[in-house]
C-alpha cells in the first residue's frame, strides 16, 4: 500500500497535512529526520502511515506511558495492529505481546525509553527477530538538558541508533528552541538528518490576556455560552485548584480538581472522566495535561502566568487539536512575576536561574503587549510572521474591525420595527424567524421576522453585545432590559455609512468554522450518539470520531455509506463499525426536520487523493462522450482504470451520463432490490451477495443512478 491510501483507508483523511508527506517520504526513503511540528499539527501519523507501508516493525519510544494505552486503542481502533509493552503491565502480559511481536502480528510497538535498556538487554535481539524496519522517537526534546522535560534514559537512545545502522531514525517534537534542536541530532547520533521544521502556528485558537483583577467574575462571563465545551482552567497552586473547582462547581458548572496532591486513584478518576466528556472543566494544576490527547479541547484558562513562553504555549496548545476554534486565555497580574522570580531565587544552580529569569521576563512582556501576540509567540520561535492575525486580543481591540454592517443594519431595525420596547432575546427570536410561542401574532408580519434565520442564536447575541459594547444600542430596564437606538446608531442608519465592529473570538468563531455553519442541532445528537456509543465500548468519545469530524457530517448530511465514507475522518474501519448507527440518526434528522441535504457532498476521496485536478472528471466525460468506453478513456487520459472508473460513478450521481450506458433497467432493478433489502447501506455485503454477476464497478454505477434519482426525484 501507499501512504495515501493508508491515510485514506485506515485514518479516512484525504490529504496529508503540512509537511507529513515530506517527512513521510524521507522516512521511506531511509534518511534519518527530525520533525518539528507544533502540538496539533498531526505528527503521529509520520510514523503510523509508515509503519503499515513498511514491512517490519516500527517501533515508538515515547516518554508518556499513560499515552500509550491511549494511542494504542485509537490505532486498533482504526484497523492498525499496534501494541505496547511498559510497567504497568504483568509479566506476562509481556510476554504475550512480544511473542505477538514476534509472530508479525504487530506493526507498531509502543515502549518508553526505560524498557530498552533494561534487565539483560535482550532487547536489541528481540528487535533484530521482530524485523525492527523504523524507529520513531516521540517527544525527542527529552534528550536535551535544556528542555523542560529532560530525561536520562532518552540519552541512550544513541545506542540503539549504533546498534541498528540501517534502519531509519524519525525524531519528533513540538518543543523548538535552538540548543534542543541541536541536541536532539547530536545526543540521538542521528546521521545527516533531514530536518522539516513547520510553523508553530496555530491559527485556530484565539490568543487573549486580561488583568487579573475581578478574574472570577471574567472568568464567569467567559464560561457562561461554553456550558457544552470542554476546558483546562490552570491554576498556580493545589490550594488555588481546589477553591477554583468547588465555586465552578457550586455555580452548577461540570467541573473536578486535578492536581498531584490528590490520591492517584481521584486523580486518574477525574481525568478519566474529563477524557470521556463526562466532566467538561477540569481545574488543575500543571500536572495536568502532559499525558492528554483530547482532541476537543475547546479553551484553557490560566488563572495565572506562566514561567516561560514555551511552557503557555504547550500547554495551550492542549486546545483545539481537532482544528476547531478554540480559545486561549491568560489572566495576568504583576504580582505574579515577583512571586515567580521569588520561587527561582531558591533553585540552587545560578546558570538556571539566570536563563528561568529571562524566560520569564519574555512572558511578561507577552503579558504587557500592545501588539499582535500571536506575532510575538511565532517571532519567539524563530518565525518572521508577515502580518497580524487579527484572532487575538489585541488585534480585535486594534481595531482589526470586521464589516458587520449587514447583520449590524437588520439587527438595528429590527429593534426599531419592535418599537424599541424589547429585550435581545425577543429581538433575536424575531430576527431568526422563531416558531416559539412567544412571539406575537403582529410581530410575525414584520419585514424583519426571519431574515436572520440563516445566523445561530449565538451569533446574533455576541453580535448584539457588540452592538452595545461599541454604543450603537443602549440596554437598560432591570430586571427586563430593553434595547433602543443609541444617537449614534440612528446616524450610521441614516447616513447610510459602514458599520464596523471590533467582533470578539467568538464571531469569529462562525467565520473559522465557515460561514455556512454547521446544523448545531444534527451536532448535538451526533456528540450524544457518539458519547453512548463510547460508553457502550468504555473508550473516551474521541475515539469514536472527533469534533471535526461530526462538524463535518453537520454540514454535508452523509445520507448513504458511500457520502459517509466521503467525511473527513471516517476511515474503512470505523465506517463499518459506527457507519450504521450515525446514518440512521442523519436519515431520521432528515425526515424529522424535513431538511433536503443543502450542501453538496465533498468530493469523492479518490478524487481529492490525487488532488483533484479540476476538470479531470469533466476531461473524462469529454472522452466519455465522443464514445470512448472505460479502457480507452483510461488510455487516451493515462489514468489507471480504477480511476475513470471513480470519474465515471461520479458522472452518474451527478446525472452527466444514463445509467443506461452500463446497465439495463433491470440490472439496476436487481441491484436496488438487493440494496434495499440488505439495508446495511454498504457495497461489501452487496458484492458477497452477487459474487460475480456484478463488479464492484456495476454495484457502485446503480447506487450513484440510485442517488442521483434521490436527490432529483425522478
Ligand atoms: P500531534 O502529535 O502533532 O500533537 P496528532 O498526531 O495527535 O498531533 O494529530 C492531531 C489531530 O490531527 C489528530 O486528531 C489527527 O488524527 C489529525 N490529523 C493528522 N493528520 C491529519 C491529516 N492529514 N488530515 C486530517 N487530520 C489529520
Ligand atoms: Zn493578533
Amino acid at each position: 500500500m501507499n501512504p495515501l491510501q493508508v491515510l485514506t483507508d485506515f485514518f479516512g483523511y484525504n490529504k496529508f497535512r503540512g509537511s507529513q508527506e515530506a517527512v513521510i517520504t524521507a522516512v521511506l526513503q531511509g534518511h534519518d529526520s527530525i520533525a518539528l511540528m507544533p502540538t496539533g499539527a498531526g505528527k503521529s501519523v509520520c510514523y503510523q502511515v509508515p509503519a503499515m507501508v513498511v514491512s517490519g516493525l516500527t517501533l515508538v519510544i515515547s516518554p508518556l506511558i499513560a499515552l500509550m494505552k491511549d494511542q494504542v486503542d485509537a490505532l486498533n481502533g482504526l484497523g492498525i495492529p499496534a501494541a505496547f509493552i511498559n510497567s504497568t503491565q504483568s509479566v506476562s502480559e509481556q510476554r504475550f505481546i512480544s511473542e505477538q511481536v514476534l509472530q508479525g502480528k504487530v506493526k507498531l510497538l509502543c515502549v518508553a525509553p526505560e524498557r530498552l535498556f533494561s534487565g539483560s538487554n535482550g532487547w536489541n535481539g528481540f528487535l533484530q527477530k521482530a524485523n525492527l524496519s523504523l524507529v520513531a522517537v516521540d517527544e525527542a526534546h527529552c534528550v536535551s538538558q535544556w528542555g523542560h522535560d529532560f530525561r536520562p534514559e532518552y540519552l541512550k537512545i544513541g545506542m540503539l541508533r549504533e546498534a541498528f545502522p540501517d534502519i531509519p531514525f524519525l525524531a519528533l517534537t513540538a518543543t523548538a528552541d535552538p540548543q534542543t534542536r541541536k541536541d536532539i541530532a547530536e545526543k540521538l547520533l542521528l546521521k545527516d538528518p533531514l530536518w522539516f521544521i513547520s510553523s508553530f502556528d496555530r491559527p485556530n485558537i484565539s490568543y487573549q490576556v486580561a488583568l487579573r483583577s475581578d478574574s472570577f467574575q471574567k472568568l464567569m462571563g467567559f464560561l457562561s455560552g461554553r456550558s457544552e465545551d470542554s476546558g483546562i482552567i490552570y491554576c498556580l497552586s493545589r490550594k488555588s485548584v481546589e477553591d477554583t473547582a468547588e465555586k465552578l462547581a457550586g455555580l452548577g458548572f461540570s467541573a473536578l480538581p486535578y492536581h498531584a496532591g490528590l490520591e492517584k486513584e481521584v486523580r486518574d478518576r477525574h481525568q478519566d472522566l474529563f477524557i470521556k466528556d463526562e466532566v467538561k472543566i477540569m481545574v488543575a494544576t500543571i500536572a495536568f495535561g502532559m499525558g492528554i490527547d483530547k482532541s476537543n479541547v475547546r479553551f484553557v484558562v490560566h488563572m495565572n502566568m506562566p514561567q516561560s513562553i514555551e511552557s503557555y504555549y504547550q500547554e495551550t496548545g492542549r486546545a483545539g487539536r481537532d482544528g476547531l476554534p478554540s480559545e486561549a486565555l491568560l489572566f495576568y497580574s504583576y504580582g505574579d512575576s515577583v512571586t515567580l522570580t521569588r520561587m527561582l531565587e531558591n533553585a540552587d544552580s545560578p546558570e538556571y536561574v539566570e536563563v528561568a529569569k529571562a524566560k520569564l521576563a519574555k512572558m511578561v512582556q507577552f503579558c504587557q503587549l500592545n501588539s499582535c501576540r500571536r506575532r510575538y509567540l511565532l517571532t519567539y520561535f524563530g518565525e518572521k510572521p508577515s502580518e497580524d492575525c487579527g484572532n487575538c486580543d489585541v488585534c480585535f481591540r486594534a481595531g482589526k474591525q470586521l464589516d458587520a454592517t449587514v447583520p449590524a443594519q437588520m439587527f438595528l431595525s429590527a429593534v426599531v420595527r419592535l418599537g424599541e420596547s424589547f429585550g435581545m432575546g425577543y429581538v433575536i427570536l424575531v430576527l431568526r424567524g422563531s416558531a416559539s410561542a412567544k412571539i406575537q401574532g403582529a410581530h410575525k408580519s414584520l419585514s424583519v421576522f426571519g431574515i436572520g434565520k440563516s445566523q445561530s442564536e449565538d451569533y446574533w447575541k455576541k453580535l448584539g453585545n457588540a452592538l452595545i459594547r461599541e454604543g450603537y444600542l443602549v440596554s437598560v430596564g432591570d430586571p427586563y432590559p430593553v434595547l433602543s437606538l443609541s444617537p449614534l446608531a440612528w446616524d450610521k442608519l441614516k447616513s447610510k455609512e459602514k458599520i464596523q465592529l471590533a467582533l470578539e473570538s467568538d464571531e469569529f468563531r462562525q467565520g473559522l468554522v465557515g460561514e455556512d455553519s454547521y446544523d448545531k442541532g444534527l451536532f448535538e445528537k451526533l456528540k450524544n450518539l457518539r458519547f453512548s456509543l463510547a460508553r457502550k465500548l468504555g473508550v473516551p468519545p474521541y475515539l469514536v470520531f472527533s469534533d471535526a469530524t461530526l462538524v463535518e457530517m453537520a454540514v454535508h448530511y452523509p445520507e448513504d455509506a458511500m457520502a459517509f465514507r466521503r467525511i473527513h475522518g471516517v476511515g474503512q474501519l470505523k465506517a463499518e463499525r459506527f457507519g450504521d448507527d450515525f446514518l440512521r440518526l442523519i436519515r431520521n434528522y432528515i425526515i424529522e426536520n424535513q431538511l433536503k441535504p443543502k450542501k453538496p457532498m465533498p468530493q469523492p476521496i479518490k478524487k481529492a487523493a490525487k488532488s483533484a485536478p479540476a476538470g479531470t472528471v469533466s476531461e473524462t466525460l469529454r472522452f466519455f462522450e465522443r464514445g470512448l468506453d472505460l479502457e480507452g478513456i483510461a488510455q487516451e487520459r493515462a489514468l489507471s482504470p480504477k480511476t475513470v472508473e471513480g470519474h465515471l460513478v461520479d458522472l452518474i450521481e451527478q446525472g452527466k451520463i444514463p445509467v443506461g450506458s452500463f446497465l439495463t433497467v433491470d440490472e439496476v432493478d436487481e441491484i436496488l432490490g438487493e440494496y434495499r433489502k440488505q439495508d446495511t447501506g454498504f457495497l461489501k455485503p452487496l458484492k458477497e451477495f452477487f459474487g460475480e454477476k456484478y463488479s464492484y464497478f456495476e454495484l457502485k454505477v446503480a447506487l450513484a443512478h440510485h442517488a442521483y434519482s434521490k436527490r432529483t426525484g425522478q
